[in-house]
Parts: C-alpha cells; structure tokens; sequence
C-alpha cells in the first residue's frame, strides 16, 4: 500500500479521525484491516483507494488526499462493506461524512459533475416518493451541461422500459417529504444525529 508515500508528514491531520467517527458514528479504531469490506464493493476497481484503505487514510489522517479522491463520491451507498465487517463498520455512513466534509470546506469533486447527478437524484426522491428517472437525467443534463452524452443508452433503457414516461409515486409521499425537511433542519454534525432526526419522523 502506498497511501503513506502520498501524504506529507506536515499535512497530516491528527484530529481527522475524531471528527470523522463523531460525524459518521463509526467505530474506526476498531479495523484491523481484513479487507472484508473492499473483496466486496463493487466499485473497488474504478476507484483510487479502496474501502479498506480510505478507513487506513483516516487514521493516518490523511485528509487532504482523502477529500480529494474519487473513491468518497464513487461509493454507491449499497452497504454491502458493512454487512461483512466483522467489526459492523459501515464505509457507506463514512464516505457520506466525507462527501458532507469536502463540501464544506469546498474541496471539488473528483469525479467531475457527481456533486449534480446526488442532487438531481435527491430532488427526484424528494418530488414523488421515489426517484423518476428521465427528470433526474433531464435535471442532470441541463445542470451538467451535458446534453448529448448517452442519448444512444437512453434510447436503449426507454425501448426496454426501464425509462417510464410517468413517475411511480409511493404512498408515503409525505413521509418521504417529511425526511427531507427535517434532515435539512438537523445538524448531522454530532453522532446520533442521523437516529434522532429519523426517530422523529417516526413519531410524526
Ligand atoms: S471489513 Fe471492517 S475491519 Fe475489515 S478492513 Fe473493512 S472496515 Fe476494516
Ligand atoms: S457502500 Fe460504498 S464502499 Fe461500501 S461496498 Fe458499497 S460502494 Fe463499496
């Protein structure tokens, strides 16, 4: 592993896996670095470091070349690391943290235009309950300035009627709506805070 290499010993930043396990409620210093987690996701190869180093790069405190990488926007959130770590650390909460943090200290994005395809996805979701595919890759591709990329896969999915002209609302609309106004009104900043803010949906 070169992780160390790339990080200079005057940049580092002992404070970083703090502030990341009290943002993200992980239990970080518990890895041992099995490497579970990484022989599991999925995106592991289309990314500069893999799940397992990014927990490493955090307790080394390497934040600048973390929040710089494209693996913390890369990670799809399917959880899959953490239902194999033995010791139930989730990198899909940390890389959230981390993507909440680069954003925050306005650090850009890796991957060019993702912090846009998150928040046309997020919109869809928040609109009808559920996420409505060809507005989000409209929204997308305006914001983007995109336009013409992957007209040809569009028409693909649209003939295959993976694109549905008209959006599949869930019953629990408002509930959804709900989420999003309450977790925009919450400070995710200390751990726990994802619970409560959901807890209180619960109770309505
Ligand atoms: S599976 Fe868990 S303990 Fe193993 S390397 Fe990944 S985060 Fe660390
Ligand atoms: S949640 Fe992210 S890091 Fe974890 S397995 Fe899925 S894509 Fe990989």
């Amino acid at each position: 592993m070169n992780i160390i290499t790339k990080g200079q010993s005057d940049q580092l930043d002992f404070h970083f896996i703090k502030e990341v396990k009290e943002r993200s409620c992980q239990p970080l210093d518990l890895c041992y670095h099995c490497q579970k987690c990484s022989a599991g996701c999925q995106v592991a190869s289309y990314t500069d470091f893999r799940p397992n180093q990014i927990v490493r790069m955090i307790q080394f405190g390497l934040k600048g070349e973390l929040l710089k990488s494209s693996a913390i926007w890369l990670c799809v959130n399917c959880e899959t690391c953490g239902a194999r770590c033995p010791n139930g650390i989730s990198i899909s909460a940390v890389t959230d943290t981390l993507r909440e943090i680069a954003i925050e200290e306005n650090v850009p994005a890796a991957v060019k235009n993702i912090p846009i395809f998150h928040h046309s996805f997020l919109n869809s979701v928040k609109s009808n309950g559920r996420v409505h595919e060809p507005v989000m890759l409209v929204r997308y591709k305006i914001k983007s300035g995109k336009l013409l990329e992957d007209i040809k896969m569009g028409m693909d999915l649209f003939a295959k009627g993976k694109m549905p002209l008209f959006p599949s609302r869930t019953k629990n609309k408002d509930l959804v709506k709900q989420i999003f106004d309450r977790a925009e009104k919450t400070d995710f900043k200390a751990c726990g805070q994802n619970n409560s803010a959901s807890s209180a949906v619960e109770r309505g």
